[in-house]
């Protein structure tokens, strides 16, 4: 292996370039190995004795290399399974200058880990148990399924032939060149045309038996969603949103679709939401197949956004491609903002951009106000430490700077740096510098140097604003969830976009150094900071200002995304404890009248955070008094809204039913008549004699998951085992994920110890079974002890059902055995266990999560020490 010292990056040698691999693949779908062989076309850098590939899992037959001089055979062949690589010694030297081919007859393993080159199980429409196989390579499984220089900037043209039981279809990125029956017609040889230069993460291919949908988009692409056989119908929602995104973003990069077709394809077994495979991409079942009749809005959100999100890599991460995984950010980043994009242009009703302030930029601060985060630019020596970069940061943090890129240029100079960064570098890999520059020519401001104060360091700040009679100071410092002041002084290149009651600012000035002076108008209303919510930092008001804004709220002056945001911040200074815990109450009591779907999601989550400590912790008393003061706000809502949609619903009326009704399952327990409404429309849905219509019209998709939690809270043996037969019933696996997320909330910890055993019983898909888990640590204390407890007694056995899957599976099963711990002893016993068990490939999600636990337990004894905690605590007036 070659050092590269420039970047200290494990790399492998340059001597030998791949420029195409020609590749035949023969799966055995009944004893899971497959065949190989490969000829890759090398240019000769250097000359060389030997051959150094990735390999994994694979064994390598033969090999030899055909040069300008002869051949030079293989004569020892050996694999370093920690690195992931063959190395094949020839028997002569491969000269420089030239080209040559690398000839390799290999076999490897159809495995059941969702990745590589992988099988799936899943029950055909007459109940029989059958298995298709795919591939999910990136970021280091290509070496999986073929021998080979698997780095994103190691490109080539991939030319590949499949030899397929003659039953079976297959599918890759490219269309059939043409196919042909072998064997007596027992196979089928299907040759694919030649892929354009491209990274060997993005090779795909699959087999097995499936119905299609398919549409040519106005700009005359051929679409495709491959479903299970006879469930074409729930392809079309997805079809419609490829095709018109697809046309999009043709006039939005710049650059037309490079590809003649795109396939898209539900795998039932899969480890990611999907994967941006060039022209096939690759989803979970739930993230591109609904039902057109009776999707919740939340799933078509989903959808339409998963699509979005995957197309926009067919330009940003496929067309161009990171040089190095360093700058994963620059692929997942952009995808998440462009997903946002493309669903407001699509989707405007559904207010994109407001959703993203609660959800995508409310998930980047919060992991990025640990001391454990990391910077979105982050080194990666070894390939295999990317696996834990693909998380909240590369996408949500990363997305964020790119809204902030976005409000600083303006809509033109953004598309215009955009579309030249594209046609300078398509086929080839960039590095974040390269974006920056394309976007310094159209704008001719400072990108770089503004871009590079948030992707390269980890965090970011705190404005503190303090009035003092027209004149707002304003500071910046580095914030930390737990509220402590670091010794190191950041500063970051802040727009200072703000708006008062006159609107928002012309020209927003830059904010640099640590202080800043705003002069506000006579007659300023409000001042809110952050306007629209394009920079993802936090605001700490003053109390003179906190009160003006709370009127400003009350009195309707602020937008929902602007008072989403407000509140974001309102929590996030609370837990840190630089906001005393009964402040937030009085904030909060700012939203009596609320009734804005993005708002009351981050309501919600305050509601949560208090809960923790009031709760699960304080209990008595002033627990009772919190309940009530949240139903206050919830009950009044729900009757607003009501059950049932209306013709006049929009959307997100439809997604605020949803988190109202999740809201009363755990804080209006004690409504009898919701209570009993609740359970006579669970009775409609296990009524065998009721027509789909008829639960459907009882149920909206949208308030299943609302219903099951209302029911379960209270469940005993008979609900239990009511939910267990909806599971059993339905191979619908957005409905099984329902279930599994619900039923674990049952008062009996018999029947949640059941649950646990499910969860890891074998019954469960691999990428589904954490999912369990949730519902018991969200019953409550005992139910996230019982929890935390099951994972410890049963860690050997979860290890092993993981052994060589996605880390990030073994993180999710963590988290959710963990959620809702804000204690202390709680964190010291996490740590203590993993410190005894240690998980390499996790530490960094754990150390995150314990840096949570610690600050949540920071926050729980602030509650403890207010006036929220006495007995005597009046929430209405406090
Ligand atoms: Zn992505």
């Amino acid at each position: 292996m070659a050092d590269d010292k420039a970047a200290g990056r494990v790399v492998l040698p340059p001597c030998l370039e791949p420029t195409k691999y020609i590749l035949k693949i023969t799966p055995d779908m009944e004893r899971f190995v497959f065949d190989g062989e490969m000829s890759v076309e090398l240019d000769c850098r250097e000359a060389t004795s030997e051959v150094v590939v990735h390999s994994k899992e694979l064994h390598i037959r033969e090999a030899c290399v055909e040069h300008d001089g002869g051949v030079a055979n293989a004569v020892g062949i050996s694999y370093d399974l920690k690195l992931t690589t063959c190395t094949i010694k020839l028997d002569g030297e491969v000269p420089a200058g030239g080209k040559a081919v690398l000839n390799v007859n290999y076999m490897g393993y159809l495995n059941n880990q969702m990745a590589g080159f992988y099988r799936s199980n899943y029950t055909a429409a007459n109940g029989e148990r059958r298995v298709m196989a795919s591939t999910q390579f990136e970021a280091l499984d290509a070496r999986r399924a073929f021998p080979c220089w698997d780095e994103p900037a190691r490109k080539a043209v991939f030319e590949l032939t499949l030899v397929v039981p003659a039953n079976l279809h297959c599918f890759s990125n490219m269309p059939e060149a043409e196919a042909a029956l072998i064997e007596e017609g027992r196979l089928r040889s299907v040759q694919f045309l030649p892929s354009p230069r491209m990274s060997t993460y993005l090779l795909a291919f699959c087999v097995g038996e499936f119905d299609f949908v398919q549409k040519l988009t106005d700009h005359g692409v051929i679409v495709k969603v491959y479903t299970p056989p006879g469930k074409s119908d729930s392809g079309h929602y997805a079809l419609d949103v490829a095709c018109r995104c697809l046309d999009l973003y043709d006039d939005f990069f710049g650059l037309e679709y490079p590809l003649p077709k795109l396939d898209m394809v539900a795998i039932p077994e899969f480890a990611m939401g999907a994967m941006e495979n060039w022209g096939l991409v690759t989803y979970r079942m739930v993230d591109l197949l609904i039902d057109p009749v009776l999707a919740s809005p939340q799933q078509k959100q989903r959808v339409a956004t998963v699509v979005n999100h995957e197309l926009a890599h067919q330009w940003f991460g496929n067309l161009v491609t990171m040089q190095w995984w360093d700058d994963l950010w620059l692929n997942e980043g952009f995808a998440s903002w462009t997903e946002t994009f493309a669903n407001d242009a699509l989707f405007p009703e559904w207010k994109m951009w407001e959703q993203f302030t609660s959800s995508t930029q409310g998930a980047a601060l919060r992991l990025d106000s640990l001391r454990s985060s990391h910077p979105i630019q982050v080194p990666i020596k070894h390939a295999e430490e990317v696996e834990e970069v693909f998380d909240a940061i590369s996408y949500c943090k990363g997305s964020s700077v790119v809204r902030l890129a976005h409000a600083v240029l303006g809509a033109e100079a953004f598309q215009a740096g955009l579309q030249a960064y594209m046609a300078e570098h398509q086929y080839g890999n960039t590095e974040t510098t390269d974006l920056w520059r394309a976007w310094e020519v159209a704008s001719g401001k400072p990108i770089g140097e503004i871009m590079s104060s948030w992707t390269q360091q980890m965090g970011f700040p705190l404005l503190t604003a303090t009035l003092s009679g027209s004149t707002v100071k304003v500071t910046q410092r580095w914030f930390l969830s737990d509220g402590s002041v670091p010794e190191e002084k950041k500063t970051w290149v802040v727009p200072l976009i703000y708006a008062t009651k006159e609107g928002k600012v012309a020209n927003p000035e830059l904010m640099r150094g640590e202080e800043h002076s705003i002069t506000l108008p006579a007659e300023f209303g409000f001042l809110k900071l952050n306007w629209g919510q394009e920079v993802p930092l936090r605001v700490h008001y003053d109390d003179a200002l906190l009160d003006i804004m709370c009127g400003a709220i009350r009195a309707g002056d602020v937008p929902a995304g602007d008072r989403a945001g407000f509140l974001s911040d309102c929590v996030a200074l609370a837990k840190a404890c630089i906001m005393p815990p009964e402040k937030l109450v009085q904030v909060l009591r700012a939203f009596a009248d609320e009734r804005d779907s993005t708002v009351w999601e981050t309501m919600s989550a305050a509601f949560s955070l208090l809960s923790n400590a009031m709760l699960n912790e304080i209990g008595g008393a002033a627990g009772d008094k919190y309940t009530a003061f949240v139903a206050s706000f919830v009950a009044p809502a729900i009757s607003d809204i009501g059950w049932d949609a209306s013709e006049s619903d929009a959307h997100l009326d439809k997604t605020l039913r949803g988190t109202l009704f999740s809201l009363a399952g755990k804080y209006c327990a004690s409504d009898e008549a919701l209570a009993a409404e609740a359970k006579r429309r669970f009775q409609v849905l296990l009524n065998r004699d009721a027509s789909d219509a008829e639960k459907a019209a009882a149920v909206p998709t949208e308030l299943r998951v609302s219903l099951y939690k209302m029911v379960m809270r209270a469940a005993g043996e008979a609900d239990f085992e009511a939910m267990m037969g909806l599971f059993a019933a339905t191979d619908d696996n957005q409905a099984q994920k329902e279930i599994m997320q619900c039923v674990g909330l049952t008062p009996s910890e018999a029947l949640r110890r059941r649950v646990l055993d499910w969860a890891i019983s074998g019954e469960l898909k691999l990428q589904d079974f954490f999912y369990t888990f949730a519902g018991v640590t969200s019953s409550g204390r005992d139910g996230l002890v019982q929890a935390w407890a099951f994972f410890k007694d049963n860690f050997a056995h979860i290890k092993s059902m993981l052994a060589t899957a996605s880390p990030s599976l073994m993180s999710a099963v963590i988290v959710y055995s963990t959620m809702g711990a804000s204690s202390l002893e709680f964190a010291q016993d996490i740590e203590s266990f993993f410190e005894a068990n240690p998980l390499p490939q996790n530490s960094r999600r754990i150390a995150q999560l314990l840096e949570n636990v610690r600050s949540l337990a920071k926050f729980t004894d602030a509650v403890r020490a207010s006036p929220l905690a006495s007995d005597a605590v009046d929430f209405a007036t406090i």
